[in-house]
C-alpha cells in the first residue's frame, strides 16, 4: 500500500510530460529524459544529469528518474516509481522491464465491451497481447489517471468534511 500523499507527489512530473524527449538546449543531440522527484525543476538530459551541477541531486539523496520511451509513450520503470505510485497501473514492457505510462491514451468516446479490462478512471481498454500474461491487478492505464482518481476522491472528501463542519 502506498500513502495517498505519495501519489499526489506525482503531479509535478505529470505536468511536465510534454517536455520529456525534447532536445536539450545545451547538448543538442541529447533528449530531456531525466527528472528529479524532489526538486520539481525542468527535466534535463543524461549528459546534464552527469555533470557537477546536476549530480547535486544524487549527492543529496534525491530521486532522479529516467523517463523511458516505450511504444510511443513516455513512461517510468515500475521499480523507479513504485514507492510513489504503487503497482496497480497497467504495465508496458520496455527491454523486459515493466514501465508505467505517464499520461493516459484514453478517449472519452472509447467503447468498453463486456470482459474488456479497462482503466477505472478514463476507461482506456488495456491491450493484452498473446505473449504477455493478463494483469488482473491493473486498475489505471497511467500515472495520470491514478492521480486524477485520488484528487477526485480527496475533493469529495473535503466537501464532505465541510458539510459536516458547518452542519
Ligand atoms: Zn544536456
Ligand atoms: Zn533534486
Ligand atoms: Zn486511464
Amino acid at each position: 500500500m502506498v500513502d495517498s500523499r505519495e501519489i499526489l507527489k506525482l503531479k509535478p512530473l505529470i505536468k511536465k510530460h510534454e517536455k520529456f524527449f525534447n532536445n536539450c538546449g545545451v547538448h543538442t543531440k541529447s533528449f530531456l529524459n531525466m527528472y528529479c522527484m524532489n526538486c520539481d525543476e525542468e527535466p534535463v538530459c543524461a549528459t546534464c544529469s552527469r555533470d557537477e551541477v546536476e549530480s547535486r541531486h544524487r549527492t543529496q539523496g534525491h530521486k532522479v528518474l529516467q523517463v523511458q520511451k516505450t511504444t510511443g509513450m513516455n513512461g517510468i520503470k515500475e521499480e523507479d516509481i513504485v514507492e510513489y505510485a504503487g503497482s496497480d497501473i497497467f504495465k508496458l514492457k520496455n527491454n523486459g522491464r515493466d514501465v508505467f505510462a505517464i499520461v493516459t491514451r484514453g478517449k472519452p468516446e472509447a467503447k468498453v465491451l463486456p470482459g474488456d479490462q479497462h482503466c477505472i478512471h478514463c476507461r482506456f481498454v488495456f491491450k493484452i497481447n498473446g505473449r504477455s500474461p493478463p494483469q488482473p491487478n491493473a486498475k489505471y492505464c497511467s500515472l495520470q489517471c491514478k492521480v486524477s482518481e485520488f484528487e477526485t476522491f480527496f475533493s469529495d472528501h473535503l466537501n464532505l468534511s465541510y458539510v459536516v463542519l458547518i452542519g
